[in-house]
């Protein structure tokens, strides 16, 4: 038998890593195969709900963006539209890449989320603080943390 020198678990003898982490044959910490286990019961449906939610933004966006470009056409003036229309380039590039890192489970998809919340607050701060903004910002700022406390999940 073998007795985890970390945490006095009795091991069968083949036993090449202890439930606590610990590793027998390197006699070093490993990730928990228990911890690993937790991680894979951890709900994930709130960063599917998100992802959707990220590409219905992309699909409100191109709608805006089809507005810009029929009126810019219809009227020949193309400088008004010109910034709007750079921004909701921006966020369907950015919401669509956070949905689908999300999905895919890539770590990056917490990098994105953090991108996604620091732009929700620059919009706070460009239009005032208006309570509509606050409310459609929340997800993105959830999100950071969501993913965060879920990065083992994430590869
Ligand atoms: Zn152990």
């Amino acid at each position: 038998m073998n007795t985890c020198p970390k945490c006095k678990l009795v091991n069968p003898p083949d036993a090449v890593r202890c439930d606590c982490g610990y590793d027998f044959s390197s006699g070093k910490m490993a990730a928990s195969y228990l911890h690993g286990k937790t991680a894979q019961n951890l709900s994930f449906s709130l960063g599917t709900v998100y992802a959707c939610l990220c590409f219905f933004g992309c699909l409100v966006a191109a709608w805006f963006i089809t507005r810009i470009l029929l009126h810019a056409t219809q009227t020949g003036d193309w400088r008004a539209g010109a910034s709007p229309l750079v921004a909701f380039v921006f966020m369907i590039i950015v919401w669509s890449l956070t949905g689908v890192a999300i999905l895919r489970r890539k770590k990056y998809a917490i990098t994105l989320s953090y991108v996604g919340a620091g732009i929700a607050l620059l919009g706070i701060i460009a239009r005032g603080i208006v309570p509509l903004d606050i409310i459609l910002a929340l997800p993105s700022f959830a999100i950071v943390f969501y993913l965060r406390n879920r990065s083992d999940l994430l590869t």
